[in-house]
């Protein structure tokens, strides 16, 4: 299917054929080890690839605005029937196009304009979809945030102030709680959120975009029964397509829920990333894929073990889940997120910048860099790799820190063994 497909392609659109083919060699040589990606298998990027596209579907299963559903609807159908199995959940939406939809959907369905929520700021680890100002969710509605233990002879250092957070939801009486983050590398206590929300009086959403993966795997304690809501993408631990998913017990949130995502922001759903989602929750629900959660979370620790041993500091001291933080400062003063990414990008290995806790540098340089285990866990790799990745990182900083020409010999000979290193590794197939 990919060869007619492609050569197909090759022939119609040769520029587009190229550079995809291009995108797949450069996924194929380096070393994937951002928190929030993934390599998706073939099947599912069939059933992305497929006629289920053409068609409107506007509506759910069994209540469309469009004739000729009938093998949509058993799609949307078992797309839903999966969820719900994966999250141990009453009802699923499966029709966001991305996690922010999700959530802004999600958002329209439990607030009004104005209301006010609590979420972590960004900085701390948060998503830009939970109030960040420029961004619907802090424009629309009054986020107020709860904070971390800052204190570095705290024991929960960096990691979220649970008592501080009943502090702010007693102040601001939130309707909402969000839970749940985007460089966060320590296990979430649902059940707490969960107690502070009766408390308050208010809803918890519980937003596992990261770790969805990792709860269906087992790996993470599960959001439910907590949360009332659970949002996610699809493409990061999960594996799917892009995409996002809305999960509840409670029907009336249910069905409210519903109407958020259609006709309250969206129109037609993209009916082959639905397909595709369902095929990658039946990868989900396989028993393979308990093993790869768990191996995803013990090559996260072999990683952040091997370069605590080469002189970098992980934020909280270490992580529970499949991502880390990097403090780049107490390997060297002089190194920053913003060119230390670059430098392993030459190198071969591909991640990003991202502020830590506190930091004194601005986003667009900031002290750390965000590493995470999914995509090199999917490619079949086990903590004696996670070693040779740390050996890789820090020659290249090493090197960086040495000047040009250095930096220039390094990554030349790192790229040539991380090529050689992926050659054993093959992508899903
Ligand atoms: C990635 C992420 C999202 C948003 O996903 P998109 O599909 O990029 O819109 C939402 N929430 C959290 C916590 C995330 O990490």
């Amino acid at each position: 299917m990919a060869d007619t497909h492609s050569s197909l392609l090759a022939r119609r659109d040769p520029a587009i054929f190229d550079l995809i083919r291009k995108e797949a060699h450069r996924q194929e040589t380096t070393l994937e080890l951002i928190a929030s990606e993934n390599h998706t298998s073939p099947a599912v990027m069939e059933a992305m690839g497929s006629c289920l596209t053409n068609k409107y579907a506007e509506g759910y299963p069994g209540a469309r605005y469009y004739n000729g559903c009938e093998f949509h609807d058993q799609v949307e159908t078992l797309a839903i029937e999966r969820a719900k199995q994966m999250f141990g959940a009453k009802f699923a939406n499966v029709q966001p196009h991305s996690g922010a939809q999700a959530n802004a959907a999600v958002f329209m369905a439990l607030m009004e304009p104005g209301s006010t929520f609590a979420s972590l700021l960004l900085k701390d680890g948060g998503h830009l979809s939970h109030g960040m100002k420029i961004n619907f969710s802090g424009r629309y509605y009054n986020p107020v945030h709860y904070p971390l233990h800052y204190a570095a002879d705290h024991k929960e250092f960096e990691q979220i102030d649970y008592d501080a957070a009943r502090a702010v939801c007693l102040e601001h009486k939130p309707k909402v709680i969000m839970c749940g983050y985007s460089a966060y590398p320590r296990t979430i206590k649902f059940d707490k959120f969960r107690a502070l929300a009766d408390e308050v009086g208010a809803l918890l959403v519980a937003d596992v975009a990261h770790i969805a993966g990792l709860i269906v795997g087992g790996a993470h304690p599960n959001a439910f029964p907590h949360a009332h809501v659970v949002t996610t993408t699809t493409h990061k631990t999960l594996r799917g397509p892009r995409g996002g998913l809305i999960l509840t017990n409670d029907e009336e949130l249910a069905k409210k829920i519903d109407k958020a995502v259609f006709p309250g922001m969206q129109g037609g759903p993209l009916m082959h990333v639905i397909a595709a989602k369902a095929v990658a929750f039946g990868e989900c629900l396989n028993p393979d894929f308990r093993t790869y959660s768990a191996q995803v979370v013990c090559n996260a620790k072999a990683l952040a073990a091997a370069l605590v041993k080469r002189g970098y500091r992980i934020t909280t001291g270490g992580t529970d889940n499949h991502l880390m933080l990097v403090d780049l400062r107490q390997r060297s003063d002089k190194l920053t997120g913003a060119e230390g990414s670059k430098w392993l990008e030459t190198a071969g290995i591909i991640c990003n910048m991202n502020g830590i806790p506190n930091d004194p540098r601005p986003p667009r340089v900031t002290s750390g860099i965000r590493l995470g285990t999914p995509a090199l866990t999917t490619r079949g790799m086990k903590e004696a790799q996670m070693e040779q990745v740390a050996d890789f990182f820090d020659r290249t900083m090493a090197a960086g820190l040495a000047g040009p020409d250095e930096l220039a010999k390094v990554c030349k000979a790192v790229r040539g063994e991380i090529e050689a290193l992926c050659g054993k590794f093959p992508m899903p197939h």
